[in-house]
């Protein structure tokens, strides 16, 4: 057995539905596999405002450092839209992944043949798809100083944001980037604006220093962050792994999830730097907001949390076996035509976010069956 210790931070609004059939998938992996979790629970968000009156506690955030993977669900709701701006749901999650110096967040793009109708691109086009975009996360222009408006005194204001990246930073999220590589199709593409910017002719020169002296067997290219935005539309399955900064990344990494069609499939991973003994800090969250249009009425789809924690089986964990049989089992669900209202088609059933986490779950189970 081995035991793993996950902190659950549910947060706010669908949070809490979407969180709980998490916990559903965790209890059968200890259940029907080799491992086992000491599993801590939290607020965070307008959940945490209400119990302790900061968005994250320093004590959850002590928890959360001690933990091998935090599981988030999502963060914000109307009902704090009057909390003084410092402290509102939000500040929570983006002092978590600063305090936990999450430089790589990994965002997957995967059409699942069953919703392959559900992208606006045409089918031929993302049948198929499966990318990792790589964006670094803690640097470039939304933390580069000089920041801020100054008053010019003639009635007009100067807004100033810096771009700015070293070579640490540009090279351990291309790291990150050339592992994933080599776990999939061996390919990254570099993207950055080196044609107009000093930060981005640093980053292209780094990246290729970096392949050149430890990545030789991963296939590099390196592509105008402008023209890769246009390539996620023309032919997206010509990307294996994307590897860019903090901003265009921020761009592409959503450009790329919607050619999937849904926000309720799409998991995310944040990683920090790996410690001596291989440990690094993880955060894995859906994509999604807290959703207060739908909370609390048990419409929510799960499966983007229920992913998500099939990553933190992949990369923390090093369990990509499970990882992937969950996938599997979202997958199947989707082929059976089990559908919450976000990823509704003609023909198919609808089902609420428990119905659709007993979906997984029995599909796990026939899976274990067909397998023995
Ligand atoms: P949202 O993602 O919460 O919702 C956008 C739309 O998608 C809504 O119509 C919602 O009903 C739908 N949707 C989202 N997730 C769904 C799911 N799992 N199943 C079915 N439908 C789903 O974005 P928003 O409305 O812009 O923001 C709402 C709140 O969430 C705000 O307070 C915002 O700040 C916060 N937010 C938090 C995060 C996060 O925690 N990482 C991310 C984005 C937004």
């Amino acid at each position: 057995m081995t035991k793993h210790s996950i902190v659950i931070l549910p947060g706010d609004g669908i949070g809490h539905e979407v969180m709980a059939e998490v916990k559903k998938i965790i209890h059968w992996v200890s259940a029907n596999t080799d491992l086992s979790f000491d599993i801590t629970e939290d607020h965070l968000g307008g959940t945490a405002i209400d119990a302790y009156g900061v968005p994250l506690a320093d004590s959850t955030l002590e928890k959360c450092r001690a933990a091998d993977a935090v599981l988030m669900g999502a963060v914000g709701g109307p009902q704090w839209d009057k909390v003084d701006y410092n402290i509102r749901p939000e500040a929570g999650l983006l002092r978590l992944r600063k305090e936990l110096e999450l430089f790589a967040n990994l965002r997957p793009a995967i059409v699942f043949d069953a919703l392959v109708d559900a992208s606006t691109l045409k089918a031929e086009i993302v049948r198929g798809l499966n990318i990792m975009i790589v964006r670094e996360l803690t640097g470039g222009v939304y933390f580069g100083s000089p920041r801020g408006i100054e008053d010019l005194g003639n009635g007009q204001r100067r807004g100033v944001n810096t771009q700015v990246y070293t070579t640490m930073e540009i090279e351990r999220v291309a790291r990150v980037a050339f592992e994933l590589a080599r776990k999939r199709h061996g390919r990254v593409t570099s993207c950055e604006k080196a044609n107009v910017m000093e930060s981005g002719k640093l980053w292209r020169e780094d990246v290729t220093a970096l392949h050149a002296r430890e990545y030789g067997d991963v296939q590099l290219n390196h592509m105008y962050a402008d023209n890769c935005a246009m390539q996620l539309l023309r032919n997206p399955k010509q990307f294996d792994v994307i590897v860019t900064d903090n901003l265009f990344g921020d761009i592409l990494s959503d450009e790329a999830s919607m050619l999937t069609g849904s926000l309720g499939m799409l998991p995310s991973a944040s990683l920090g730097a790996a410690d001596e003994n291989g440990k690094r800090a993880a955060l894995y969250e859906p994509v999604h907001g807290s959703a207060p249009d739908i909370a609390g009425q048990g419409k929510a789809n799960p499966l983007a949390a229920i992913l998500s924690f099939a990553m933190a089986l992949t990369y923390s964990f090093h369990r990509g076996d499970i990882g992937e049989q969950i996938e599997w089992a979202v997958e199947d669900v989707l082929a059976q035509g089990i559908r919450t209202g976000d990823i509704m088609a003609d023909g198919c059933t609808p089902v609420g976010t428990a119905a659709m986490g007993d979906a997984v779950l029995q599909t796990l189970e026939r899976q274990k069956a067909n397998a023995a």
